[in-house]
């Protein structure tokens, strides 16, 4: 049995995207949403030993708090403190982190990558997960802007080539920074269903050169207002359910550790959402 964890996690989409992808992989495996409330790790995880479950997603609020408790650490899980995928092997927990290596696919797949100069907006944990990965590709410089500047600091300094910058958030900054750079991708709440906040001004989106790309990794709207400006000034733009798509992929093929055909699985998990 997988499943995914969190708390709330019965709006998750994941069930869906892995219940498409082990149908058409023929096989008979469920996956299941499991809500597990803040502390009840170390509860879920005794649990899910004793009820042959293999392998788990998690999404908030467990992704830093499953570091501590695994046996053992994939290398973007011990970059970004973070874990979103965890497998049984031989009695052992294994965690890791597949949302940058989904991001990257994402952006490859929509035609927004390469791009040398990369604008990120945010310094949550997504935004960690995202800015790590791309800049193990060396794509010239990163900037991470983040209204608490602090935590861009803390989030640049973890980077061990020095291609992450920190910045601040306000407009004047962002037009600069990206009239240097090819892509944006926002990585912070600013208009997500739910969330109360906006972004005030988007004249940012002006500065970039022509054929740039903007990606958000919002998902709910399908289109955020970040999205419909960046279209309305002719830019290439992406949502955050490719990401969601592909970072599932890379999850399935470390619950069955065996690689599969990601382009196909892609495909059969985008018709399943559109159903
Ligand atoms: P998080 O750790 O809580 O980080 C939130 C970020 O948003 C922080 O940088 C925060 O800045 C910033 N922020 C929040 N409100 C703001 C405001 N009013 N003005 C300016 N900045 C603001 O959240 P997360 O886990 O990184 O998730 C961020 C987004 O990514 C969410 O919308 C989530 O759904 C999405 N996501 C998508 C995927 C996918 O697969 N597509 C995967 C993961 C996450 P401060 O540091 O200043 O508070």
């Amino acid at each position: 049995m997988l499943q995914v964890i969190g708390d709330p996690v019965l709006h998750s989409k994941s069930p869906l995207i892995h219940t498409a992808m082990l149908h058409h992989l023929g096989l008979d495996l469920s996956y299941t949403p499991q809500v597990v409330p803040k502390g009840g790790l170390p509860d879920y995880l005794a649990w899910a030993k004793a009820h042959s479950v293999t392998g788990f997603n998690a999404t908030m609020p467990h992704k830093e708090d499953l570091i501590p408790l695994m046996d053992t650490l994939g290398e973007d899980a011990v970059r970004c403190g973070a874990v979103n995928t965890v497998c049984l092997r031989d009695g052992a927990w294994v965690g890791h982190n597949t949302d940058g290596e989904g991001c990257l696919a994402a952006l490859h797949h929509q035609g927004l990558w390469p791009a040398r100069g990369v604008v990120i907006l945010g310094a949550g944990g997504a935004a960690k997960a995202v800015a790590l990965r791309l800049a193990r590709e060396n794509p010239g410089p990163i900037w991470v802007c983040n209204r608490t500047r602090s935590k861009a600091q803390q989030l640049c300094q973890l980077d061990p080539d020095g291609v992450l910058t920190p910045a601040d958030f306000d407009p004047g900054t962002l037009s600069h920074l990206c009239s240097q750079a090819q892509l944006v991708i926002n990585c912070t709440n600013l208009g997500m269903d739910g969330c109360p906040h906006q972004f005030e001004d988007f004249s940012f989106l002006d500065a970039l050169p022509s054929g740039s790309g903007v990606m958000d990794l919002i998902y709910h709207p399908a289109k955020t207002q970040l999205l419909h400006q960046a279209q309305a000034r002719g830019l290439g733009v992406c949502n955050g359910l490719p990401m969601l798509v592909y970072q599932a992929i890379f999850a399935l093929e470390y619950f069955l550790d065996r690689q599969l055909p990601g382009e196909e699985l892609a495909q059969v998990v985008f018709q399943a959402l559109q159903a």
